[in-house]
């Protein structure tokens, strides 16, 4: 892992250690809890937060803290505080995901479900909180609740920001049931085996003994 000090670094030399020295715990953590170990170099990008909005502003339609695409980009701040790292650790599960399936383009709701899981779980967070469960029954109450197929978009990129706030939080939502199901240790076997063989169907029923649906079924039906 290498930070790229050319490609416009921000902040002082403690805090590009400090960025530096939380990629290097999350690298680890990506073994423990997702059997992930990207071999290749994944390179990051901090920007100046005046720069990163100049720059990336018209490729959101909700405020982004980085994001990774090839590259990962993160917008400074001054300290590395909680919210930076739980971007650092977002971002990173995106790229080791890329480096270990490059060709393979996960839908939208497991890519984005696995970092918000991951940077969730490496603060010592789990499950959802009453806020976001109250915020997942709400919504399908209403009836506004996604369906996994429609999550399944390579990104939630054009989604405006209240509906890309639920589109999250149900990916969220889903891989916390999924790991609930069996264990957080088979995110270990579920990760290992989709990147191996590429086939979600299959790897999902092989670890988690159902099909998508039903499993998607069972988590709103457990919404209340
Ligand atoms: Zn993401």
């Amino acid at each position: 892992m290498a930070i790229d000090r050319a490609g416009g670094i921000y902040g002082t030399r403690h805090f590009e250690q400090q960025i530096l020295a939380e990629l290097e715990r999350a690298y680890d953590q990506l073994d423990d809890y997702l059997g992930l170990r990207p071999g290749r170099k994944i390179e990051v990008v901090v920007y100046d937060p005046a720069v990163f909005d100049q720059q990336f502003a018209g490729a959101f339609r909700f405020a982004a803290a980085g994001f990774y695409h090839g590259v990962i980009r993160i917008r400074g701040a001054t300290a590395l505080d909680v919210r930076l790292s739980r971007v650092l650790h977002h971002e990173l599960v995106h790229a080791a995901l890329d480096a270990a399936a490059p060709s393979y383009t996960l839908p939208a709701w497991l890519n984005e479900g696995l970092a918000e899981w991951f940077e969730a779980r490496t603060q010592g967070k789990r499950h959802l909180d009453g806020r976001e469960q109250a915020m997942l029954s709400g919504a399908k109450a209403n009836g506004v609740l996604f369906s996994l197929a429609s999550l399944s978009t390579p990104s939630f990129g054009h989604l405006q920001q209240n509906a890309a706030q639920l589109a999250y939080l149900q990916s969220y939502g889903m891989v916390e049931f999924l790991a609930s199901q069996r264990g957080e240790r088979s995110m270990r076997e579920f990760c290992d085996r989709l990147m191996r063989t590429r086939n979600l169907d299959r790897s999902i029923k092989h670890v988690y003994r159902a099909d998508l649906q039903t499993l998607e079924a069972r988590f709103v039906a457990e919404l209340g």
